[in-house]
């Protein structure tokens, strides 16, 4: 029995630790009409246990999807024989995931070594807070941390604010991470929330004369729970968790997709109503608590005139609409904004991104918190889809970590700029 049982254990840690092992992305490119139906009954299909890590089908964009080791050599025979072409874009998620964790393991150890904090490395959640605070002391008659609410699992919720003082100025939001798994988003912003502070100490422009009129809120983990649960749990690793964490209708899929939960043409197409879904929406609009608390937030401040949300991957700079393909009244000059912080993004490093608005580069997506902060009169609301353009997806090297994030603040800068250079 004593045997049985540690054998017993030892299957379920080989399990536990390699629970992505053979597990390979697979770019697919629809090359008709048949091929995206073929594909639209796939993302309903949950036997094969697919993880798409990107949307959209159609016949111009190629999408990545995760294939578990145990459907790939069946998922591939399909899709010969429906003569759909595919290319193996990471060959075993396991051994990134592998190489990911170490390295968070060895810097955590030289962090705590130096008493420092690494830029160039992805952090959990009690160190992104604790550098929050130590940010804060360091710089306190600039920067103060916001508690906006708690999470569904009763964390709490907070926003950088960088004030130079005023009652409720105009202000500026910026949030990454309301999908869990997009690591560069959160480790990107840890990266800004310090360039502003450096900015404005060191009277760097623009950042002292924005700050001279209007306000910056910085939200650096949008879905702690779901971050949090990116980590590591008792039981196995879900590095690749998406949603939310709260308890659903189907007790064995747990989770919202935040950026489908907002009240914007909410259960609209371009979302899904199965609990099991990557995109499920929820039961009704603003149910989930974080999202309800960005949204109240937002609302009763009243006065934020930019509203930009950082995710990952697809190099991607997008403005409203998700929800239709109808231009937004606004469009021509969102566009002329985006268009040139793209320049300002592509002059450092030459990384190529796309600008347009959200529907025409990715997806039809309903419920997103663009759309929801556009349709409440904030006019400058762009969303970023950051490095890279999925050689790791999801998986991206920490030594990309501060190129990326120097340059989406280049963009972002602009776009403060062009926002307190145009009231409305
Ligand atoms: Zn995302």
């Amino acid at each position: 029995m004593r045997l049985y049982l540690a054998v017993f254990a030892l299957l379920v840690a080989v399990h536990c630790e390699e629970l992505f092992n053979g597990d390979q992305v697979l770019r697919i490119q629809a090359e008709s009409e048949d091929h995206i139906q073929v594909l639209k009954e796939l993302e309903k299909d949950m036997d094969w246990g697919l993880d798409f890590w990107t949307h959209g089908f159609s016949t111009e964009r190629p999408i990545d999807i995760r294939v578990p080791h145990a459907s790939l050599y069946a998922f591939k025979d399909f899709l010969m024989e429906n003569n759909i072409p595919f290319t193996v874009m990471i060959n075993n998620v396991q051994e990134l995931l592998d190489r990911e964790r170490a390295e968070m393991v060895s810097n955590a150890q030289t962090e705590r070594k130096t008493k420092s904090f690494n830029f160039a490395a992805y952090h959990d959640l009690e160190t992104i807070y604790s550098f929050m605070d130590t940010l804060v002391a360091s710089h306190p008659n600039l920067i103060s941390k916001v508690k906006i609410g708690s999470t569904y699992e009763n964390r709490p919720m907070y926003a950088l604010k960088f004030s130079t003082g005023g009652e409720k100025r105009p202000a500026i939001w910026i949030d990454a991470g309301i999908h869990a798994r997009e690591w560069v988003s959160h480790a990107s912003a840890v990266w800004i929330a310090d360039r502003i502070a450096t900015d404005f100490k060191q009277n760097r422009a623009p950042v002292p004369s924005i700050l001279s009129q209007m306000d910056i809120f910085l939200m650096i983990v949008a879905n702690p729970d779901g971050y949090v649960f990116s980590h590591i749990s008792p039981r196995e690793f879900h590095r690749l968790w998406r949603k939310s964490r709260s308890v659903t209708s189907n007790p064995n899929c747990p989770g919202v997709d935040l950026n489908r939960n907002f009240d914007a043409e909410f259960s609209g197409p371009g979302a899904s109503d199965d609990p099991c879904g990557e995109d499920y929406r929820g039961p009704s609009a603003q149910s989930e608590i974080e999202v309800k608390n960005i949204a109240d937030f937002i609302t009763s401040h009243g006065n934020f005139k930019s509203f930009m949300t950082l995710h990952a991957y697809s190099q991607l700079l997008m403005y409203p609409y998700a929800y239709s393909g109808t231009n937004a009244p606004d469009q021509p000059e969102l566009h002329d904004v985006a268009t040139q912080a793209n320049k300002e993004l592509y002059s450092w490093h030459s990384t190529i991104y796309k600008v347009g608005s959200i529907f025409h580069t990715i997806e039809q997506a309903s419920g997103a918190s663009v759309d929801w902060a556009y349709q409440r009169g904030i006019k400058y609301s762009f969303a970023f889809e950051l490095r890279d353009t999925g050689k790791y997806g999801f998986l991206l090297p920490a030594d990309q970590i501060v190129s990326t994030a120097r340059e989406t603040w280049l963009a972002l800068r602009y776009i403060m700029q062009y926002v307190c250079d145009h009231p409305y």
